[in-house]
């Protein structure tokens, strides 16, 4: 068993207070805090051995070269990754949906053909398919999903088709917490020649993620969502699609020969990592990981178990709360309203309580919409959130439900 008030204590963040009070913070779905570790080594990096990466010969420049490498290595054993190569570094979940979008699918779709998205995706996995799409004439075609988030399989196959190139689709929801079984997911898309990107932003945190044993073609995730930094993260390709793929941007060190007549691009993945990349972003995403890994994933696991059944069994036992799954989620996410309250007044009220959550769409307006309301609450917990904290959340709840 993990102990907690260690734990809490590698976060210098959640000591802080307003009015003395200390904060709730249960909003670790839109970014967790950071531990001590990871400051210290962007820190580090800043005050002992700043320099660029993959130019320098001297000794500075090797070592900040060798930390980057380093993360990257990190990062494809946590993935599982066949290559260290299919690792490439980018600024978010955001950025690397960009690149597949806009590297990616411009040389494999020919205009009519389709792209499958599901129906509760974020932003972030709507709006650029949607944009070279329009841009292509390429069609995008949408799975409907349960109320928990997931894909509903039978409508997944009905909307097979040989026009159909990419399925982009999410690990687990930002919403629900629910998790889509990707690896089924990827066996029926493949079977059809389908190939499948998918946003691990809500999943690298909670779940154990094997790229080979899931078989999906692209999977990405941001490092501020798994105690690193923000502006950085990355995107995993299997080698046979990057090696199909072009850069997204150009110039830096990306290039292989520049001349004005034409210029090529160096390997993968160093021809995606266009200009200085975020070398202190990846170095303290690198640290995220160790952290992860020092803590074990399992006794994580463990206590966000913990959490999620307390959480849900308080969200189930009031009356006056709406909640839109019937199923417990696997990764502590909880949306939910307030009856005839509107959820930024909601939200406002628990601040003033010290409590932290997420209110409105939750960047997510299409899940919105299917489940047919104007916001929602969202209270997502990490494995530094406490018994006690779910308590107090509980009882400002019922002061909101008293006052409004
Ligand atoms: N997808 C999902 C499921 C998310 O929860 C988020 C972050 N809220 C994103 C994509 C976008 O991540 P980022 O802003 O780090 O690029």
């Amino acid at each position: 068993m993990l102990n907690i008030n260690e734990i809490r204590s590698q976060f210098p963040i959640l000591s802080k207070k307003k009015s003395e009070k200390q904060y709730v913070y249960f909003d670790n779905a839109a970014t967790t805090h950071k531990p001590t570790q990871v400051i210290n080594s962007i820190n580090n990096f800043y005050t002992n051995y700043n320099s660029n990466i993959q130019r320098g010969v001297y000794s500075l420049a090797n070592k900040a070269t060798n930390k980057y490498e380093e993360s990257r290595g990190l990062i494809s054993k946590l993935l599982n990754t066949r290559h260290k190569e299919e690792i490439i570094f980018t600024s978010g979940v955001t950025h690397s949906i960009n690149m597949v979008a806009f590297g990616y699918l411009n040389n494999l779709l020919l205009p009519g053909d389709e792209i499958l998205i599901g129906e509760m995706e974020h932003h972030a996995n709507i709006v650029p398919w949607q944009a070279i799409a329009s841009k292509m004439k390429f069609k995008i075609n949408v799975i409907n999903c349960c109320k928990d988030g997931k894909i509903k399989i039978d409508d997944l196959r009905k909307k097979l088709n040989s026009s159909v190139k990419l399925l982009a689709i999410q690990h687990v929801s930002n919403i629900t917490g629910h998790e889509n079984n990707i690896k089924e997911i990827c066996s029926i898309a493949h079977a059809e020649n389908i190939k499948v990107f998918v946003d691990g932003a809500q999943a690298v945190s909670h779940k154990k993620i094997d790229v080979q044993d899931l078989d999906c073609d692209f999977y990405c995730f941001s490092g501020h969502k798994c105690y690193g930094p923000t502006g950085v993260g990355v995107l995993y390709g299997k080698k046979s699609c990057l090696l199909k793929m072009d850069p997204f941007m150009y110039g830096g060190n990306m290039i292989n020969k520049v001349s004005f007549e034409n210029s090529s691009w160096g390997e993968i993945p160093h021809k995606f990592e266009a200009g200085t990349a975020n070398i202190a972003g990846v170095i303290g995403l690198g640290e995220s990981i160790k952290y992860i890994s020092s803590v074990g994933l399992k006794n994580i696991q463990e206590r966000e178990a913990l959490l999620i059944n307390k959480m849900w069994h308080h969200l189930k036992s009031i009356d006056e709360i709406i909640v839109y799954t019937n199923t417990m989620p696997t990764s502590p996410i909880f949306s939910f309203n307030l009856k005839n309250i509107h959820s930024y007044d909601a939200g406002s009220l628990l601040d003033e309580m010290n409590i932290c959550v997420r209110t409105g769409h939750l960047c997510a307006q299409t899940a919105i919409n299917s489940l047919g309301v104007s916001g929602l609450i969202r209270a997502s917990l990490s494995f530094y959130n406490t018994e006690q904290e779910v308590e107090l959340f509980f009882s400002a709840i019922k002061k909101v439900l008293k006052f409004l």
